[in-house]
């Protein structure tokens, strides 16, 4: 039974001022160290946007990266995938990647103009570098009480995906980014704590996906990036009551959740929401 769990934010858009050995970057690293009493485990749920910032961060958070033994990987964007050739190289052995097939087609944005933004290597790279793709759909077991959500289904109608491109059976089409996927971990004693990457699936509905394929109803942590920066009145609005309804006890939004998003969340949950900055540690 997993008996403690301390996060590290490896890399975030935001670092502390006070501790200038940390460098910010726009991009998401956690790190997770899971206490199962006899046995360890070091997973990593994506790597940043570049192998000089994550492992820099790494070494001035005294992060091991070599004894990781697993990686997730929340989706194909370059902000989550960028680091991973430099943790390959830092790992210097095989390791699992949990990630959705999808993360490597095409990911494309207007920005203004045509721009690629997937992984910055090819799935043969990271394969000849040490990584074993393990591509699932669905959700995945990594450990007692931790798995992947795999595809999160998508009911909430306030929570669309916009702006994203992809080429998909030879055809140029909207990118729904069918590979975003989170961690939903059970917390004894207190519920579902649930890490996303960039929650381009919605926030809301990748809360209760992992609610729905965990059984687990309590919310208590609700961590990462929830993709709000460009989002509406209406839908900062219609997330921030739900989120309250949903009633966590923590709420660490950071990354692409955006300014004005983070202070809706801060009005509708008081407290309970801190943002997210890189150099943090939270015991769960
Ligand atoms: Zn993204
Ligand atoms: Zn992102």
């Amino acid at each position: 039974m997993l008996q403690e769990l301390r996060l590290t934010v490896v890399v975030e858009n935001s670092a502390p001022f006070a501790n200038s050995s940390i460098w910010a970057q726009h991009g998401l690293s956690i790190f997770l160290d899971l206490d199962y009493g006899r046995e360890r485990m070091k997973l990593l749920l994506d790597t940043g946007a570049c192998p000089e910032v994550m492992l820099h961060n790494a070494d001035a958070l005294h992060i091991d990266l070599s004894q990781l033994d697993v990686i997730c990987l929340s989706h194909g964007h370059y902000d989550h995938t960028g680091g991973l050739m430099g943790v390959l190289e830092r790992v210097g052995r095989r390791v699992c990647i949990l990630a959705h097939p999808e993360i490597f087609a095409p990911k494309l944005k207007m920005q203004p103009f045509l721009k690629f933004i997937g992984p910055p290597f090819s799935r043969r790279e990271a394969e000849a570098a040490g990584a074993v793709m393990l591509d699932c759909l669905g959700p995945a077991a990594v450990a007692p009480d931790v798995m992947t959500t795999g595809e999160v289904a998508r009911r909430e109608d306030f929570e669309k995906v916009e702006g994203f491109w992809t080429v998909k059976e030879g055809r140029y089409s909207e990118d729904s980014i069918p590979d975003d996927q989170a961690l939903a971990i059970k917390i004894e004693g207190k519920g579902l704590a649930v890490i996303t990457g960039c929650a381009h699936a919605g926030i809301i509905n990748t809360i209760k996906h992992a609610q729905r394929i965990t059984g687990v109803q309590e919310l208590y942590a609700v961590i990462g990036g929830f993709h709000l920066s460009g989002a509406g009145e209406k839908r900062l609005d219609a997330t921030a009551e739900a989120l309250r309804k949903l009633d966590p006890a923590m709420v660490r939004p950071g990354h692409c959740t955006g300014q004005r998003a983070v202070c809706r969340l801060q009005e509708a949950l008081g407290e309970r929401c801190l943002p997210l900055a890189a150099g943090d540690t939270i015991q769960l």
